[in-house]
């Protein structure tokens, strides 16, 4: 018996894991109170830690049509499916789906990238669009870099406005906040309130000093609200980055039309309260607002990120303590460069014409994709870490599509939904034998700090590392011997070199390919050690020897370094914006009498991968429609009775569960279940699989700006099953 510490791989939090290892098995964990971010604290996902390493559903071998085979049929099998797709049709036919999982890993951070470039598709597409794109795409606008996000400087802020976000059970999304329930309580404890804004009373909501009701999707108008009432009543300061920010007079203009008086039946929130908002923002010493699911999966989700923002430019509170502010993680630098900004649209898809954000296109086109015959259809696809039958929208069209593919390889270690139509299976080592450092996530901490976890147990002879399995894939895409993944290793260690002189090569240390890329980015980042010429700077080693991380204290402000825009300022209004500002100018005058359907997240879920842990799954049924008294009465829903919803795209019947924790006109239906379909390997999320909630989603409506998928505010019809 002995203990391991690592990070939790499994959520955006980072919480340090305190492990209990026997032998070769994980039997173990519980919060690392040593942990310097997370200080102890666990949810009961990262307490399954064990569960998932060693769940017995997990696939050891790869699966060739469906039966198990050696690693070395399976990437034969692999090069002859893919290669005369390749060589016939070109590399647009062949399109990727990367799963959310994948800025988990350290392989998704560093061997992603060389993989996407080596296939050259324009069919690239992830979970980001049916989550955080608009995101990304306002924070491009402003800022010159959609990576560069600020996050809630929580634990020093006095004031936090909070909207479609749930931290208390998902804790915390683009905002890397280990404990973010404890964070918002000692928020309260030292006078500080929190206002949650939410068409449901969720575990958040309910701790908070204040809820606010709003109808889904329309967070966009009481945002435009505020602002309009920042620069009606005189309250716009923007404090110390008044010289950095340029646009702020368009936005004067852009928000006259946004009184709240005008704007509170659209959302539902009264005009005096949208006032009371602005007012509380602009008093506070420092203020913070924080937008996250529902304001991003909606029709309007670029444009309410990019406000969420705006206000918290125009109230002084970007960029200073206490308010949002950028992280500064140990991989990256702080040099101030002017930049290029942000442009979408660099290619378009082939059927719908949706721009390119980010280097791919709307996972809500993929089916679209492989269906419509032509040139550059897609005949084939790989998926890393991904189920997007289950998680992308209209998911029983692309369940279809999908299974009428020439050829299909997926890298996971489930046979889920989506792999189960995979021609190959080729699964990764468990969390447990790989080292784990957070790529995206120390991006977007609260926090600054640094943490590496080598291997808890050591790698199984048989089963090849993950990097191992995409340098791979990456050397047969591009035509070259790939039996052997070590000279895709030794190219990547070559190009992160390139800037270190040649006679401190040989200082890079690591016993992995990916220990050693991570040593040079170390080393060379905001805290590095300069291969040794600061003896108190950060490397690989430091981190190992530090097994509860490394504190790199509080946030500090970044501007103008942090800008990558082509002015050097905060750009906070360019032209598409303008567009889209008429766009939603124009949704003011529409009815709102359609019942909405909404998605909702709990503590013991996350996405659709971890149905297959009992512990996670047992107790009363959570797959509910939740619907408010009100509605049922008029609809004649009884609780506890299966009722039938349909939407544009599809019908599913559901139990009924009704509750005032719902406004009325809005029902609840959580997602990632929906795991009764033939030939997976999920034997435990098979004895309570619950309902897709993306049979509902359509895939034709998505956020025009960011390609986004709309998962919330769904219309739908409702009646007795
Ligand atoms: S909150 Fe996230 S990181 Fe922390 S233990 Fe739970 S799943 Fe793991």
């Amino acid at each position: 018996m002995r203990t391991a510490y690592r990070t939790c791989p499994f959520c955006e939090a980072a919480c340090g894991l305190e492990l209990t290892v026997d032998g070769d098995r994980v039997t173990g964990a519980r919060g690392d109170r040593e942990h310097v971010f997370s200080h102890g604290f666990i949810c009961p996902k990262g307490a399954m830690f064990g569960q998932l390493t060693h769940d017995p559903d997990r696939l050891r071998q790869p699966l060739v049509d469906g039966r198990e085979a050696s690693w070395d049929e399976a990437f034969d099998a692999v090069r002859a499916g893919l290669r005369p797709v390749l060589e016939r049709y070109g590399p647009h036919a062949l399109a990727i789906y990367l799963g959310n999982p994948n800025t988990h890993t350290m392989s998704g951070g560093l061997y992603i990238s060389p993989l996407l470039r080596a296939l050259g598709s324009r069919n690239v597409y992830s979970a980001s669009t049916v989550d955080q794109m608009p995101k990304h795409v306002s924070c491009g606008y402003l800022f010159g870099n959609p990576l560069i996000i600020p996050v809630p400087d929580v634990d020093r802020t006095d004031f936090m406005l909070i909207l479609g976000a749930n931290p208390w059970e998902s804790n915390g999304s683009l905002a890397t906040a280990a404990d973010f329930p404890g964070r918002l309580k000692a928020l309260q404890a030292r006078g500080g309130r929190f206002v949650v804004v939410d068409p449901r009373r969720t575990v958040t909501a309910s701790h908070a000093d204040e809820h606010l009701f709003i109808r889904p999707g329309t967070d966009a108008f009481l945002l435009f609200g505020i602002v309009h009432t920042l620069f009606g009543e005189d309250l716009v300061d923007l404090g110390d980055i008044a010289g950095q920010v340029s646009g702020v007079s368009s936005v004067r203009d852009l928000a006259a039309d946004f009184a709240p008086e005008l704007v509170a039946d659209a959302c539902g929130v009264p005009a005096d309260r949208i006032r009371g908002l602005a007012r509380e923002l602009a008093a506070a010493p420092a203020a913070a607002v924080y937008g996250r699911i529902g304001t991003c999966t909606v029709e309007f989700g670029t444009i309410t990120s990019w406000l969420v923002d705006v206000v918290n430019i125009l109230t002084g509170n970007l960029d200073r303590p206490g308010g949002v502010m950028f992280p500064l993680a140990p991989h990256l630098t702080d040099e101030a460069k002017r930049g290029r900004g942000f442009r979408t649209g660099r290619w378009h898809s082939r059927v719908r014409h949706l721009p390119e954000v980010k280097g791919e296109l709307p996972v809500a086109t993929l089916a679209d994709e492989i269906e419509t015959p032509g040139e550059e259809q897609v005949r084939a696809l790989i998926t890393i870490a991904g189920n997007p039958v289950l998680s992308t929208p209209n998911s029983g069209r692309l369940d279809r599509a999908v299974a009428g593919l020439d050829f299909m390889v997926s890298v996971d270690p489930y046979l889920n939904e989506t792999t189960r139509h995979a021609d190959v299976v080729l699964p990764p080592t468990d969390a447990a034998r790989k080292g784990h450092y957070d790529f995206s996530f120390l991006a977007l901490a609260v926090r600054n700090f640094a943490a590496y976890s080598p291997p808890v147990l050591p790698p199984e002879e048989s089963v090849p590392d993950e990097c191992d399995i995409l340098a791979r894939l990456t050397l047969m895409i591009s035509g070259q011997p790939d039996t052997d993944a070590a000279p895709l290793h030794d190219l990547l260690l070559q190009q992160a070199l390139q800037k270190v002189p040649a006679e401190l090569h040989d200082r890079v240390t690591g016993d992995h390919p990916a220990e050693r890329l991570l040593d040079v980015a170390l080393r060379s980042g905001a805290y590095g050690d300069r291969f040794g010429a600061d003896p108190d700077g950060l490397n690989l080693r430091k981190l190992i020897d530090n097994p509860h991380g490394i504190d790199l204290g509080p946030l500090r402000p970044r501007i103008p370094s942090v800008l990558r825009t082509p002015s050097g300022t905060v750009e906070l209004v360019v032209p598409p914006l303008v567009l889209e500002t008429a766009r939603l100018r124009a949704a003011l005058t529409r009815r709102h009498d359609d019942l909405v359907l909404v998605g909702r997240r709990h503590l013991r879920s996350n996405n659709s991968w971890m149905h297959n842990v009992p512990a996670l799954i047992k107790g009363r049924d959570r797959c509910t429609l939740q619907v408010s008294p009100a509605d049922a009465d008029r609809l004649s829903l009884t609780d506890g009775e299966p009722a039938q919803v349909t939407s544009r795209a599809g019908t599913v019947t559901v139990r009924v569960e009704i509750t005032d924790r719902v406004m009325p006109g809005v029902v609840s239906l959580p997602h990632g279940w929906g795991h009764d379909a033939p030939g997976t390997r999920l034997s435990v999320a098979a004895t309570a699989p619950g309902v897709n909630s993306n049979i509902l989603t359509d895939e034709l409506v998505i956020d025009p700006l960011s390609g986004n998928s709309v998962l919330n505010g769904i219309p739908v019809e409702l009646k007795p099953a």
